[in-house]
């Protein structure tokens, strides 16, 4: 492969378009005639402002973001916004959750410190492995707001349908299926990504929220940097933000235009998952362990009948040039994640390799 690069299938971070990487490098030591690199510069710069204004922009238009919603590139990872979002959102102190796997977990167990929290709906009777039906659930009345992950990235699921909310503020933890199919934005309250699944560098959470649910009037101990509003009314600018990672994922939304928007990415992405999908589907070695309704288009776990084994497996993969299969320990086995930026090819490629595998190594 190009630059000896290998098929790389990390959760996070992970995998980039080459093309970007290579608009980076180009750019590294002089950024478009600045003279300076995006590291070197003053946030305060007009070519920085030009920068984080153009990546808004292109994200509103890549995903139709409505005008009476916020777009805020926030620091702390998506984990600070496990806090956050109970801190910013709770008037009445209580708040729904639906626990689908390890993340909406984690952000459900860190919401509990600021609430009163109900889990209205969980998958953890058959470990995490589909979406439980989410079409009448015991709602709170005072609910502030329903809380899901959208894409579990360590068990693989994704909602097909989203819940019915019953009229509350829906909340969405999107960080490893953030842009990689069109996504109706009016439908949600709130929409947070952390970007090192599949758009850009680690350290930033992309947050999108609906201008009427950013308070000023919030509880004493929350910290300033802690409101939505403090980055809302700076434009992401209170304090030094993370620029390399604004910058990298402006250049990623350029890219996301080119090829044709979300409706082109989407297309791509079920073509690839298609390929790995179908291929488990007739193995015998090899078994998917979500429900086929409920299967991710970006993070594909499987096992063989044994942990020995899937260790071989993981150890053959990375020695043929197919890096981080190794599953999550939670599920075991491997995972393959095929984000965005995952060519065909790679997928295609993997297929080819665990087909051969299984053809010299399966005993039945
Ligand atoms: C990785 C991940 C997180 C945590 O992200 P950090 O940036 O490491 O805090 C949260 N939710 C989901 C769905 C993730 O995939």
């Amino acid at each position: 492969m190009k630059y000896d690069r290998v098929y790389n299938f990390s959760a996070g971070p992970s995998i980039l378009p080459v093309e970007v990487l290579e608009s980076v490098r180009d750019n590294l030591l002089n950024y478009e005639g600045s003279g300076m690199c995006v590291m070197e510069m003053s946030h305060r710069s007009k070519v920085f402002q030009q920068i984080i204004d153009d990546a808004e922009a292109n994200l509103r238009d890549l995903m139709g973001i409505p005008e009476n919603y916020k777009v805020m590139f926030i620091q702390g990872g998506a984990t600070l916004q496990f806090a956050m979002l109970p801190m910013n959102l709770m008037k009445n102190g209580v708040a729904d959750y639906i626990v689908t796997g390890n993340w909406s977990k984690k952000a459900y167990n860190e919401a509990k410190k600021y609430g009163k929290i109900n889990l209205v709906a969980t998958s953890d009777d058959r470990n995490y492995s589909y979406i439980p039906d989410c079409s009448d659930l015991p709602i709170s009345e005072d609910a502030d707001y329903v809380y899901i992950c959208e894409n579990e990235t360590i068990h693989g699921t994704t909602y097909q349908q989203l819940p019915n909310t019953k009229g509350k503020i829906l909340v969405s933890d999107q960080s490893s299926m953030f842009l990689s199919k069109p996504c109706n934005v009016s439908d949600y309250g709130v929409i947070y990504g952390g970007v090192q699944k599949n758009i850009g560098p680690a350290g930033m959470v992309i947050v999108i929220m609906r201008e009427d649910l950013i308070r000023e009037d919030l509880p004493t101990y929350v910290p300033t940097y802690m409101s939505y509003a403090t980055h809302a009314n700076n434009g992401s600018m209170y304090n030094t933000p993370n620029c390399w990672s604004i910058y990298v994922c402006g250049e990623v939304f350029k890219y996301l235009k080119r090829i044709g928007g979300l409706e082109a990415m989407a297309r791509l992405n079920e073509e690839k998952a298609k390929i790995l999908y179908d291929f488990l589907d007739q193995s015998k070695m090899f078994h998917g362990t979500v429900d086929k309704e409920f299967r991710s288009l970006m993070n594909v776990p499987f096992v063989t009948a044994s942990k020995e084994t899937d260790a071989e497996v993981v150890a053959a993969t990375k020695a043929a040039g197919f890096d981080n299969l190794k599953g999550h320990k939670s599920v075991g086995g491997l995972r393959a994640s095929i984000y965005n930026a995952m060519p065909k090819e790679g997928v295609a490629a993997l297929v080819d390799f665990l087909k051969k595998y299984e053809e010299e190594h399966y005993q039945g």
